[in-house]
């Protein structure tokens, strides 16, 4: 019986990024043709400056190529308004990055609840939810603290449930263990795993392998191109990725 996979949710064709340096043009990204199904949890991983972040922004409609193709569940976007841009990417992708980046002065819940402030969600709704969120991530006794009285695990867990609270379907993380120390690094890999059994589509960027291991699917940027792409199952030695 034929299988029917799930349908691109990521879709690029020739995807380039250049750069005006100095009278010389640089190639951010040169050519990227990628399909990420819904539901896969893909590692990103290559040497620093290979493209890595470039791709994210786009991937994450934070940035535009300079040309190419960028289908995000069959609309294209690669051309939208900055506007129509920060509405795709506020309802469709949450994001997780290396240093947390929750601010300061309010509380975990706060933190969580601050993607709801934006989509216009009135406050006992936000506050439920973001209450049920920060429970997914095992912090509900942890909603009163400040970003500063929790450990660097917690804190990264509370900007998952905040990355998760407003709903998207895809899950954008930029070296999300890369502050974490080992025990923390599997929590939080624990997490992302669940959110993949879940259904959520996870995009990972990360230097080590025993991270890019844990995704279904590894591949690899070098010079603005994708050179390996590999997974589903295959066992490999992605050691030298780095
Ligand atoms: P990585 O995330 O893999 O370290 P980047 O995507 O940050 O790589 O960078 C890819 C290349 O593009 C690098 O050569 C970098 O210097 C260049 N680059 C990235 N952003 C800019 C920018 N805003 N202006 C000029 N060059 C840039």
């Amino acid at each position: 019986m034929e299988t029917k996979e799930a349908p691109s949710t990521i879709r690029l064709r020739g995807i380039r990024k250049l750069y005006q340096i100095g009278g010389e043009t640089l190639a951010a990204l040169d050519g990227i043709d990628l399909d990420i199904r819904r539901g896969e949890f893909a590692a990103l991983m290559g040497p620093s400056g290979s493209g890595k972040s470039t791709l994210m922004n786009i991937l994450g409609c934070l940035d535009r190529p300079s040309s190419g193709s960028y289908r995000l569940d069959g609309v294209e976007v690669a051309g939208l308004s900055d506007d129509a841009l920060a509405a795709t990417r506020n309802k469709k992708i949450g994001f997780v990055f290396q240093n947390f980046n929750l601010l300061p002065r309010i509380s975990a819940l706060e933190n969580v609840a601050l993607p709801l402030v934006y989509a216009g969600i009135r406050k006992r709704e936000r506050v439920q939810r973001a209450a049920e969120m920060l429970a997914a991530v095992g912090l509900s006794d942890r909603g009163q603290h400040l970003p500063s009285e929790l450990s660097g695990g917690q804190r990264q867990r509370v900007a998952i449930a905040r990355a998760l609270v407003n709903d998207p379907h895809i899950i954008m993380a930029d070296e999300p263990t890369g502050n974490l120390d080992t025990k923390s690094t599997k929590e939080i890999m624990d997490i992302f795993e669940t959110m993949h059994e879940k259904g959520h589509t996870i995009i990972l960027v990360t230097h080590e392998p025993e991270i890019a291991l844990r995704a279904s699917r590894q591949l690899l940027v070098r010079d603005g191109k994708i050179t390996r792409d590999e997974g589903k199952g295959v066992v490999m030695d992605v050691s030298s990725w780095r």
